[in-house]
């Protein structure tokens, strides 16, 4: 069994089958598939089929689903154009109108709406239970409860929900589990080890991890990614040619990018949790973290995601000065990324009410940073500077 850098740099080769080195890029809608009409039927109904028709599958994006299946721990995995893509249509192959599904408070706010907004207009119940209290999640059950949709660390307050637990609970209730990994990361963090059954990214954040790309995965048993392909080759969410390339390309420095990732943001949360301009540090990796020792037991690090909270008065203008001056983090959406980003997450937000934002625990003062690979004396030192001027 290869170690996982190995997997990274060579799972799923037998997708290349030419004699080049690096995968090539299928620049094509169609595929010359045979004029055997026998082969043709075969083609059109094989799940994931790399060679017929772009919406059913492409050689690269096979390999990259290979790359990511096998990081997960999971059967099968499947790639699409985004980790909305991937959330939405993996949440339809897994539930129908009047079934209900138990998700958390705190979700990435565009999944929120989707659980929300999206699903109740198709007879679909949903309960948000709070991702710290496991017992909340078993009160919520029902006869019609067929989907546990689960997210940890959330967004993007880095709550941790107890992976064990809720993979125990669906197994013991007979209901699939579906979790949002793109915080983690399959380097950090591997919920098919506690029993969660299906695994959702952003393959836009750590897996891409150049900014350069949007794309998404559902991982899971080889019948579940069957059930997910069928509904992507009608809402027709593909990743195209080159953006599967990409992402084939950023996985193979995935473990060097993320252990990097991990120590610098540990580095920068130690340094800030001293700043005196600075009233709270959230970040996993920290003992002060509330759950730290969950943390610990069912992550491997801690990611580059971190929280702060800016002291005092004022704290909507402090923390417009310190995006203001900060010169080696960028001001901008997004995530996971080799650069260091920093967002302000009230005024990103602006279309949840106050009352969400609260539950969210986000006020005017929090900041959310995404911290990169890039030197922890630099990240330090524009932190410092910044810091000076509130
Ligand atoms: C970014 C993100 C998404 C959505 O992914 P897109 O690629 O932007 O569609 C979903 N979940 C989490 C946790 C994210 O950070």
């Amino acid at each position: 069994m290869a170690k996982l850098e190995t997997k990274l740099i060579h799972e799923g080769e037998e997708h290349n089958t030419t004699k080049s080195v690096v995968s090539p890029i299928y620049q094509t809608s169609t595929y010359f598939v045979s004029e055997d009409i026998a082969e043709f039927a075969h083609s059109t109904s094989t799940v994931k089929f790399p060679e017929f028709y772009h919406r059913h599958g492409n050689p690269t994006s096979s390999q990259a689903a290979a790359v990511i299946a096998s990081l997960e721990k999971t059967e099968d995995a499947l790639i699409l154009a985004t980790g909305m893509a991937a959330i939405s249509t993996a949440i339809l192959a897994a539930v129908k109108s009047g079934d209900h599904i138990i998700a958390q408070h705190t979700h990435y706010a565009a999944s929120r709406t989707f659980l929300l907004d999206f699903l109740s207009d198709y007879g679909v119940e949903v309960t948000l239970v709070d991702q710290i209290d496991n017992e909340a999640f078993a009160s919520a059950v029902k006869g019609n409860t067929k989907l546990i949709y689960i997210e940890t660390p959330s967004n993007p307050n880095l709550e941790i929900t107890d992976l064990e637990y809720i993979g125990k609970l669906g197994k013991d209730k007979g209901i699939l589990t579906m979790i949002d990994n793109t915080f983690a990361s399959p380097i950090n963090q591997v919920p098919a080890e506690y029993g969660i059954d299906v695994v959702v990214h952003s393959a836009t954040k750590y897996l891409g991890g150049h900014s350069d790309l949007t794309a998404g995965a559902v991982c899971g048993s080889k019948e579940m990614i069957a059930k997910v392909w069928k509904r992507s080759l009608l809402l027709g969410a593909s990743l195209s040619p080159f953006d599967s390339w990409l992402l084939l390309r950023g996985l193979k420095t995935l473990a060097l990018r993320v252990r990097q990732i991990n120590e610098n943001a540990l580095a920068l949360a130690q340094w800030l949790e001293k700043q005196p301009q600075i009233s709270k540090v959230g970040y996993t990796g920290l003992e002060s973290h509330p759950q730290h020792q969950l943390a610990k037991k069912q992550m491997k690090g801690y990611t580059g995601m971190l929280v702060i909270e800016i002291e005092g008065n004022d704290a909507f203008g402090k923390a417009q000065t310190i995006l203001n001056s900060l010169e080696v983090f960028a001001n901008a959406v997004s995530l996971g990324g080799v650069e260091s980003l920093i967002a302000h997450p009230a005024s990103m937000w602006s279309s949840s009410n106050e009352e969400q934002k609260k539950k969210s625990g986000i006020t005017d003062g929090t900041l959310r940073l995404s911290v990169g690979i890039e030197h922890i004396e630099d990240l330090i030192a524009d932190f410092s500077q910044a810091l000076a001027k509130i």
